[in-house]
Parts: structure tokens; sequence; C-alpha cells
């Protein structure tokens, strides 16, 4: 607005005219006169005054009149206009009013009053024009902005909104106006809204999150800045930023990832691998590395084509994928993240992170099995073609502290397995090599020993102190292999253990001793019990029960001649559980057995809820005696305490004379042992009984004692 407003004076009568116009010009405005109501229209329309001083009563066309015509042009719909009147009538200023004006003062006009009435309201002119000018600058800009303008309540309720047509899809005026928020947008987005909303009117910041929308026409992704507007409303600023999510997202493929594979790259898989190495440092677990190179890849490039090369190195990191989420000895989580762990370093360079393994051997059941996938051929272009691949293995923290040493071992021990002749993997450790070969070839014959018929079951006979006879013996299986010779239990059944092929193994072990007991007592001799060692892995099985009976069916034993030999690990697992499987077992008629006693919890208060007969005492408490005070006094009240729960005690492990009549003297039950003898094939059991029932009642021991 001018800085010298023109003020316009409308008025018949020549002296008020003249006295109005000093005093405006005085107070420093621009003046122009009409002296009549058609003569001020047009005034009005020349001079574009800031302010009007209008006369009611005038010739032709009267102060309302004027009032009205001024007001109804848009130039004047906000021009102050103060009518001068000398009609005080209540009427008169509800017409002036009416016609828009914008004050009034009574003639015969207070020149003072005037004055300051002139100044008060080009002052407020001065102000709502200035605040109008900001509001339509605002309105521009708001328009002009790309966003979505969402006002909307405490309550969640939409109240307003401002449209923007590229939103027309999601956010129509007509979806949104007076909605709630979780009408509207799926519950995945209308709960951070409306939380985002509650902290922007709680704490009065701005708020501000972004989210995914599936549209039909592809994901969308949104931007939220929400303000508080007021205390129980807040303005939502809503802006699509799906083009920049995926131009960030292919900036990231192409700066993380292998364009060729789509897996990881050198950079970011170094990144994977010092994270995984830093969780691990702090739980203890272990990680892999798996260094993998095809093997003679340069000749396929060379005599197919370049184009040939890049379609199999896109099949085999294919496979090598596949073959990380079968991840069957691995946790599945691991499965998960390891496939978001594969890189190809370049040329034909992969490879592979394993965090959180459980057991360093299960890398190698990893290599194993992918170089079993490359082995079928790959059908590329037409072309058969048959890749195999070397590969070096390291362990953290084993071999090596960081990404970089982890990985720079790891490719030395790809190049070992190249020396030996390409098709293979080697640890980065010479000893793991050996060790994980070891196991995953004693695995593989394991499984395969059963239908070979390899293993045999050896029996150690019990004796009773009481009488001196063999009151039982106990079944401990041997593994008759094919190269290694006879391999004792404690070099397999930990792995079988592992595998859960001790299922099956321990099935072929119960059968095996109830027959051999059986035939036993057909020859008409006396072995007592047979003792069969259940591992907590078979325990747990709900079946066990029915193997138990099927077993005592195929050989015809009676149950009172069938005990087993339980670790208080495995029943304490789940004791109501083991209750009702001891229980059940108990009432079949067979004998119960704690394998082991004083190695594990050792609580009797505890063994007291189950229905067990005998407790084995182990064997690290006999060794020492009687030299071992410690291992002395704990044997000594094993066997007391026990015999208050009217438990059985048998001591294992019993080599010399010495503990021999130590135990005899705290009235131990049973004695098993070298000194009597050590685990032996049946046939020799069969002897040993024939002559026990030959000789006078006494305590045999082994030969030679
Ligand atoms: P265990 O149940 O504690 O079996 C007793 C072990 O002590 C046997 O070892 C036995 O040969 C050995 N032993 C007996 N007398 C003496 C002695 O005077 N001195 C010494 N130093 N050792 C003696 P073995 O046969 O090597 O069995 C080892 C373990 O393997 C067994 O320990 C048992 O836990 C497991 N095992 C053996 N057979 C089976 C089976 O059929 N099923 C299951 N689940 N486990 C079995
Ligand atoms: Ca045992
Ligand atoms: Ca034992």
């Amino acid at each position: 607005m001018d800085e010298r407003p023109v003020a316009l004076v409308i008025d018949d009568d020549r002296s008020t005219r003249l006295m109005t116009s000093s005093l405006l010009e005085q107070a420093g405005f621009i003046v122009e006169q009409a002296s009549d109501g058609l003569e001020g229209c047009d005034a009005f329309e020349r001079f574009k005054p800031g302010i009007i001083l209008l006369d009611v009563v005038m010739p032709k066309m009267d102060g309302f009149a004027v009032c009205e015509k001024i007001r109804s042009s848009s130039a004047g719909q906000h021009i102050p206009v103060l009518m001068m009147t000398g009609l005080d009538d209540i009427d008169s200023i509800n017409r002036g009013y009416q016609a828009g004006a914008t004050d009034f003062i009574t003639k015969p006009i207070n020149w003072t009053i005037l004055q300051h009435r002139l100044r008060y309201m080009w002052r407020g002119t001065l102000i709502s024009y200035n605040l109008r000018k900001s509001e339509a600058k605002t309105r521009a800009l708001v328009n002009a902005l790309p966003d979505l303008l969402i006002q909307v309540g405490k309550d969640g309720i939409i109240q307003d909104l401002k449209f923007h047509n590229a939103y027309y899809n999601v956010f129509s005026p007509e979806k949104l106006l007076h909605r709630r928020i979780d009408q509207v947008f799926p519950d995945d987005v209308s709960k951070p809204i409306m939380e985002h909303l509650g902290l922007a009117l709680s704490k009065g910041e701005m708020q501000f999150f972004e989210h995914k929308l599936d549209l039909p026409e592809g994901p969308h992704h949104y931007e939220w800045r929400i303000v508080n507007n007021g205390s129980d409303e807040a303005l939502a600023i809503v802006r699509d930023i799906t083009d920049r999510k995926v131009t960030e997202e292919r900036i990231a493929l192409l700066a993380y990832h292998d364009p060729l594979t789509g897996l990881l790259n050198r950079h970011s898989f170094k990144e994977h691998l010092d994270q995984a190495v830093n969780q691990a440092r702090r739980n203890g677990h272990y990680v892999s590395t798996l260094f993998l190179d095809l093997d003679r890849f340069k000749r396929i490039n060379d005599t197919l084509g370049y184009n040939v090369g890049d379609l199999l190195l896109q099949g085999v990191a294919d496979r090598i994928q596949d073959c990380i989420r079968k991840g069957d000895c691995t946790a599945r989580q691991v499965s998960d993240i390891c496939t978001s762990s594969i890189s190809r370093l370049g040329g034909d360079e992969f490879t592979i992170l394993l965090p959180e393994i459980k057991q360093v051997q299960d890398t190698g059941k990893i290599a194993k099995r992918i170089m079993e996938s490359l082995s079928r051929p790959f059908i590329v272009a037409g072309h058969e073609v048959f890749v195999t691949a070397s590969m070096g293995i390291t362990v953290f923290p084993l071999d090596g502290e960081n990404a970089d040493s982890l990985l720079k071992n790891a490719d030395s021990a790809m190049y070992n397995a190249k020396e030996q002749g390409r098709n293979n993997f080697q640890f980065y450790s010479e000893s793991m090599n050996a060790s994980s070969f070891k196991r995953l070839e004693l695995e593989t014959s394991m499984r395969k020993a059963l239908d070979r018929e390899e293993f045999v079951l050896y029996f150690q006979p019990q004796v009773s102190l009481l009488s001196g006879k063999m009151a039982g013996m106990e079944a401990l299986i041997r593994w008759n292999h094919p190269q290694m010779g006879l391999v004792q239990p404690l070099d397999f059944i930990p792995l079988a253990e592992e595998t859960g092929l001790i299922v099956s193994i321990g099935e072929w072990v119960m059968c095996a001793a109830c027959i051999r007991n059986k035939a036993l007592v057909d020859m008409g001799l006396e072995p007592g019990r047979v003792a069969v060692n259940i591992s907590s892995l078979q325990f747990r099985r709900h079946s066990l029960v029915n193997m138990v009976k099927k077993a005592l069916e195929v050989s015809g034993l009676d149950p009172g001649h069938l005990e087993l030999e339980l670790t208080e690990s495995s029943i304490m697992k789940n004791m109501e559980v083991s209750a009702k499987i001891l229980m059940e077992l108990k009432s079949m008629g067979i004998g119960l057995a704690i394998d082991d006693f004083g190695t594990g919890y050792s609580s009797l208060a505890y063994l007291r809820r189950f229905p067990l007969d005998v407790l084995k005492i182990d064997r690290s408490f006999i060794k020492g005696i009687p030299e071992d005070h410690d291992g002395a006094a704990i044997a000594a009240a094993i066997i007391a305490m026990a015999h208050t729960l009217n438990l059985k005690v048998v001591a294992e492990g019993v080599e010399t004379l010495e503990q021999l009549s130590f135990l005899r003297e705290q009235g131990c039950d049973e004695v098993q042992g070298y000194l009597f003898s050590p685990a032996v094939p049946p046939e020799e059991i069969e002897n040993y009984l024939k002559k026990e029932a030959e000789t006078d009642p006494g305590i045999r021991l082994r030969p030679g004692i």
C-alpha cells in the first residue's frame, strides 16, 4: 500500500468537504473530493482511495447507495468507509452498517475525534491489508507445495485438508474428510500416525516418520511431518517420497551388490562379516567364512564366451543360495541371515558368511552340500556345462580377528584345496581338517552301519556282594567298523546323539540285549537282568515305552529281566512327563536305574519322586578309593542315603581289591568293573555263567587276580 494514501471525501456540503480535506492533508493523506454520490462513485473508480469519508444525505445518490456500490466492486471490499451523518437515529445507523460502512461519525463533526478515528481506522486498514497480503502469499505457497496438508484432531478425525491431485488414489477428499485415521489407513499405518500425533500434541515437537503403502500400481512411500497446531489438533504434512526411495534403493543395490548376481559385493560382505564378528565376540559364538572359487572357470569363458560365463555364474549363485537356505544343520534364523550374506567378490570367487554356527563342523556340511549341488550339470544357453569348486574355510575366533584376516586366510585355505586336487574344501586350521573329515566320514558310515549289521553288543557282569554271583549285566555297544576296527562307544555315541541316529541305534540295542538275555535264560543259565543304557534323546521320545514293549515281545524276555539305565539329567528335564513314563515302565515290571550318579544334579530328594530301583555310583568316586578321602566319603554317603530310599546300589569301575573291600564295608549291593570282567562278547558271558554254575559260590575275579 502506498506511503501516502489517497482519501476520498464525498459530501455535498462544501464547508464540510473543505474542513475534512484540510484535516486529512494534515494527517498525511492525498485528498480527492466529490460533491455528490454519482461523482463519488466515479472518483472511487478513478483514484482507488485507501479510505473514504462519506456523507449520507446527498442529492442524486445517497450515502447508503454509494457505500453498497463501492462494496460490490472487488476493489472496494476491504476499504474503510466512514459515514458522516446528521441522522443519529438507530435506523440510519443500521442501514449504514448493512450497506457496508466501517464506522459512523455524527454531524456536527467533532474534528478532534474525527482525526483520531481516521488515524485509528487507517492503522487497522494497514494491519488487515498486510494480513491479507501475507495470507495470500501463504496460500500461494501452500498451493505450490507438492504436499498434502491434513488437519487432524486429537481423536484422529480429519477435520480439513489441502488436497493435491497427485494423491488422488489414496488421499481423495471424499476418502479423508471427517473420517478417522484408522478408517482410512490399514493398521500398520494408522497406528504409527496416531502415535506420532499423540507425541506431537503432548510434546509440542514436530514428529517425523515414513511408511509404505501397497497400492494397486505398486508400493508407495510417504513421509509424514506432524506439528502441533493448537492444543487439540495437529497439522500433518504428507509427501509422496516414492521416487526418492526407489532411487535410494537403486543406489544401495549398486553400492552394495554385485550387478550380475544380485549377491553382496566385496565391500558389503566385509561389513556383514565384521558385524557378525563383533556380535560373536559378545556372545561367544563361532562365525565361519567360506571362500569358494570355481575350478577352471577361465576355460568356460574362453571356449563358450563371456555371455555363457555370466549365465553360469548366475546359476552358481542360485545354487549356493539354495544350499544355504536349506540350512538344516544351523538354526533357522541363521539361514535367513545367510541368504543375505553371500557375495561374489569378483570373477568366479564367492564368499559365504555363516554367523552363529553351533559347531565348526556344520560349515563342513554346508561346503559338502554346495559341492554336491554344483556337481549337477548346468544347462546354459543350450550347453550342458559341468563345474566344480574349491573352497577354503576360516572360523572366528580360531583363524582370524576381523573380516580382513578371516577372508585372507579363507582364500589361502582355498588355494590349499586347489592343491589337494580341486573339487574339495579345506579348513584353514589343519587340525580342523582332520577332525572335520573324520566326523563327516563317521556320520556317513554310521548311517549305514545299522543296515550292514556292524554294531555288536558286549556285556559286563554286575556281581552281587551278598551272593558273590552275577546278578545282572550291562549291555555296552561296540562298532565293528570295516576300516577302523572295533570303535568304542565314547567315539561315536556323542555323534549319534547329536545327529539323532541314537534313536534307531538304541532300538537295535534294546532288541539285541533282550534277545541275548532270553537266550541265556533258555540255556538254563542265570544271567539276572540285562541293563540297557538309554540316552536322553531316546528318553524324551514318546515312543520309548512302545519300543521297549516291542523288544520284550520280540524276544519273549520277562520284563523282570530288563533294567533301563537312565541319566539324572534326562529325567530331570521335564519331571512330570518323566514320572509318567517311568511309572508306566515300572508297572510293566521293568527295573529302573540311575546311571553315573553323583555327576549330575545328585538330588536324592528329587529322585524320591520317581519309582527307581537302582543307583549306580559313578566311576569317578570309586577311582581314588581308598586314598582319595573325599571320593570315598561321597561314595559312602551315597550308599547310606540310597539305602534310606530303598534303592539298591551298584558301584561302577571297581578295579582293585581295596575298592572292593571298602564298598563291601559300606554295604554296597553290587559291583561292576575290570576287577571282575570288562565288557565282553556274549559267548564269554555264557562261559562266565557256566563256570559260575559249576563252582561254589564266592566272588570270582578276573583271571590273574
Ligand atoms: P557307562 O554307562 O557309564 O558304562 C560304563 C563304562 O565303564 C563302559 O564303557 C565300561 O566298559 C566302563 N568300565 C567298566 N568297568 C570299568 C573299570 O573297572 N574301569 C574303567 N576305567 N572303566 C570301566 P564303555 O563300554 O566304553 O561305554 C562308555 C559309555 O558309552 C557308557 O558309559 C554309556 O554311557 C555309553 N554307552 C555304551 N553303550 C551304550 C548303548 O547301548 N546305548 C547308549 N545310549 N549308550 C551307551
Ligand atoms: Ca551305563
Ligand atoms: Ca555309568
